[in-house]
């Protein structure tokens, strides 16, 4: 972060540079390559690049330098890489740091792809992956081993909303000298706790909060410079990973009002949790750091607040949960989240319809769980749409 800034500041201003025009918004700078005065500076850029000195947008590029540096400097880290995609961002960090026969920790409750990089990419290559649950400290203690390389975990899992206690796992992976990468999505930029408890690395797919309006793909990793212009950007940038430019940009005018935007979204989203909360068609409403969550002591000791997207189980199964979903006039259905649109998503039919039924019931992804992404309409609104709604489940 710059000296002084706070963080309100740092996304308005934060990596700001100016071309010889000296515009006010940042430029997008839409070019692949970049131009050299005499062959002895290609020469010597191609021996070690300075800062600011670019050679090839796959390497970086201006506008892509100013979005690392703001969103970095944001959530207190030294530096960053910015990615294609949130799956290019965590496959490019976990194959960037490890090698056959690390050993490999992480939390049951992933998001999907995550999973298929840990147990069937990363086992092709030899790594030995073991998977906890995320909520039982006990279990980290003794999955995390002297030769453990990496411990990976989702701050606040999709869509369950269990919690981990990220100190805990930091303590205990630092004194086997592992690092801890945390896939940062469901916490949100806003109120990601990861840097403050030790993590090594967030990852986060910019895809959600960041963008915010379900318009551009996108993923970052945040962590030393060390780890960042070493092994991470050296693997990203000969393997095709890196953000495009115009996602950069409108990543970088997105981020000047992020903190407006998710602010209130998780303060509706609280509202919603109350609202909804005891409703006689459901079985359980979830919202990290409401009362009624089974871990609302410690989400609300992490963060003050737990994200934008509340769960709740509608009675009745598949058939009455369809009937709700169909009945919403505002709130869309659909599978992502983080959107200033609100969204309504069924897992156990779409984003996780794939699991073996053992493992929807290990990760409590019933027949009847719907995923509700609080958007930026009027909260009053949203309570009377899912209200009239469940009245037809
Ligand atoms: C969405 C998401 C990803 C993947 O991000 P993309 O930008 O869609 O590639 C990874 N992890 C979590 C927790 C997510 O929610």
């Amino acid at each position: 972060m710059s000296d002084g800034w706070k963080k309100r500041t740092e996304l308005v201003h934060g990596g700001t540079r100016r071309s010889q025009y000296n515009e006010v918004s940042e430029a997008i700078f839409l070019t692949q390559g970049f131009v050299y005065d005499t062959a002895e500076q290609a020469e010597a850029r191609f021996q070690k690049a300075g800062e600011d000195e670019f050679i090839y947008a796959r390497y970086g590029n201006p506008t892509m330098a100013m979005f690392e540096d703001r969103i970095s400097g944001y959530l207190g880290y030294e530096d960053a890489f910015a990615c294609a995609s949130g799956m290019a961002a965590v496959n490019g960090a976990l194959t960037a740091l490890l090698k056959s026969g690390d050993h490999v920790v992480a939390a049951r409750a992933l998001f999907g792809s995550c999973l298929y990089i840990l147990e069937d990419i990363l086992g092709r290559f030899g790594v030995e992956v073991t998977l906890v649950d995320g909520t039982d400290n006990e279990a980290w203690a003794a999955a995390i081993r002297p030769d453990t390389r990496l411990v990976f975990l989702e701050s606040i899992s999709n869509p369950t909303l269990e919690v981990i206690d990220l100190k805990h796992v930091c303590d205990l992976a630092h004194a086997n000298g592992a690092l801890v990468l945390v896939d940062d999505a469901m916490a949100t930029p806003v109120f990601s706790y990861a840097r403050a408890c030790g993590a090594d690395i967030s990852i986060v797919s910019t895809t959600k909060h960041v963008d915010g309006q379900g318009r551009m793909l996108g993923g970052v990793i945040c962590g030393s410079k060390e780890l960042i212009r070493g092994p991470i950007e050296t693997y990203i940038k000969h393997t095709g990973g890196a953000m495009n430019p115009f996602t950069a940009w409108t990543h970088l005018k997105a981020l000047e009002t992020l903190e407006l935007r998710v602010r209130a979204q998780a303060a509706a989203a609280e509202q919603i949790a109350e609202a909804l909360s005891g409703h006689a068609k459901l079985n359980a409403v979830r919202y990290p750091t409401h009362a009624a969550h089974p871990q609302h002591e410690l989400a609300r000791r992490q963060a003050p607040a737990g994200g934008t997207v509340v769960t709740f189980e509608v009675k009745g199964g598949k058939a009455a949960c369809f009937r709700f979903l169909n009945a919403l006039e505002i709130v869309t259905i659909s599978n992502n989240f983080a959107d200033a649109k609100s969204i309504a998503t069924h897992p156990a039919t779409t984003t996780h319809q794939r699991l073996p039924q053992e493992q929807k019931d290990t990760l409590g992804i019933s027949d009847g769980l719907v995923r509700f992404s609080v958007g930026l309409e009027d909260p009053e609104d949203l309570i009377a749409d899912l209200k009239q709604a469940l009245d037809k489940a």
